[in-house]
């Protein structure tokens, strides 16, 4: 019996991150220096994606991400009910309403089908989610959303690193804008952080301003007739923006962490391999899948009990034993403040309340030692589930 706690997720931090962020911190510059700017070029470098805006968290990416879609009060925005409140919270922080659409049961990613059920008049933009790092049908939802000129915002926040036919997620090939968060648990981390990734520079300059109150000292975009007579000092509040700015020692953290991403999800994935091949002749389990045309970032790893059986007593039994296992997600629609506001009750996604009753998340990350991956299966298969 081990005795140390083993998280479902943990951050791989080395000397040299830490390194790179003392150096900031001694520098002259500890935000909005030239750190901002270089993580954001290695962000697009690595995906493919033009600009990229870095922010303080994903949910401030997100909640940009929805105000340059132009959602407003009155207009609905699709997204998955199987995600961290903060995707549908993004919605509402400008006034829309979150329209939940069913998921697919093997992905568990969001389904095009059940998308287009859901477009009406009102219908703005899709969020769909790559969902434990297994990229959505992102071809087919943006067609759907060019039939309907809807905006697309990727929720990539479980898919740095993953791969959707032939291209990065984040290369905003089939979609508007894409969203990485740098939290602890997903794929790299700067502690707290975000970013925006677009191919469109009208949303990139819009994102930019609102990233920092609104202001702009650009001289070339000023609109009043002040600039006129005024001298260096001026600056212009042209929208209502917010400080939604990441450090520089974040970002140091950020581009030295995005080197080793390739090699973080090596490992994921070796993990990911071990724990298949030790569950895939166990009848209790529907083992995660990982579609051909894709690569998963294999941010979380989960098994879901075929008949629902006793998964409650199993994961009392794992933390009991020191595993922190986990469940991905209580669905949004579900949560006290949607039911009151929103009168979404059981029976709106009928595949994914399937889903969430089967599903519970087990330890993985890129430092987790042979012992404890051992000790997670041998723990889980021992547990009697009848
Ligand atoms: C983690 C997460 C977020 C929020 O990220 P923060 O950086 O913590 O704000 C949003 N959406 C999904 C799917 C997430 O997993």
């Amino acid at each position: 019996m081990s005795n140390k706690f083993i998280p479902y997720g943990h951050q791989y931090i080395e000397k040299d991150d830490i390194d790179e962020v003392l150096k900031v911190l001694r520098s002259d510059w500890i935000t909005q220096g030239p750190k901002v700017k270089e993580f954001e070029d290695v962000l697009c470098k690595y995906t493919g994606a033009k600009y990229a805006v870095c922010v303080c968290n994903a949910t401030a990416a997100l909640h940009l991400a929805c105000i340059v879609a132009g959602i407003n009060i009155g207009d609905e925005v699709i997204t998955p009910p199987i995600t961290f409140v903060a995707t549908a919270n993004s919605i509402i922080y400008c006034g829309g309403t979150p329209v939940f659409a069913d998921i697919q049961a093997d992905t568990v990613n969001v389904d095009p089908v059940e998308i287009k059920k859901k477009i009406n008049k009102k219908t703005k933009a899709i969020i769909p989610v790559h969902f434990a790092g297994h990229p959505c049908d992102l071809e087919e939802i943006y067609e759907i959303a060019g039939k309907h000129n809807l905006v697309v915002i990727e929720d990539a926040s479980h898919a740095l690193g993953a791969e959707y036919r032939g291209s990065k997620i984040g290369s905003c090939k089939y979609s508007d804008m894409t969203v990485f968060s740098f939290h602890p648990v997903k794929l790299i981390t700067t502690g707290e952080g975000g970013a925006i990734l677009t191919n469109r520079k009208d949303l990139y300059e819009k994102l930019l301003i609102l990233r920092n109150h609104g202001i702009t000292k650009d001289k070339s975009k000023l609109i009043s007739v002040n600039k006129l007579t005024d001298g260096d000092w001026y600056y212009e509040m042209q929208d209502l923006g917010f400080n939604y700015r990441l450090t520089d020692f974040q970002c140091a953290m950020g581009i030295n962490q995005l080197k080793k991403l390739d090699s973080f999800i090596k490992k994921r994935k070796e993990i990911v391999d071990i724990y298949n091949s030790a569950f895939s002749n166990n009848n209790n389990f529907i083992l995660p899948i990982e579609r051909p045309e894709i690569k998963s970032a294999w941010h979380i790893y989960y098994l879901r009990l075929i008949n629902n059986q006793n998964r409650l007593g199993l994961f009392n039994y794992l933390r009991k034993k020191n595993i922190g296992c986990q469940i991905h997600y209580i669905l949004v629609y579900f949560q006290p403040y949607y039911t009151r506001k929103f009168g979404y009750g059981g029976g709106l996604c009928p595949k994914a309340e399937k889903y969430y009753k089967q599903t519970i998340t087990i330890p993985l990350f890129p430092g987790m030692k042979e012992a404890d991956v051992s000790y997670v299966i041998n723990s889980i298969k021992e547990f009697e589930y009848e």
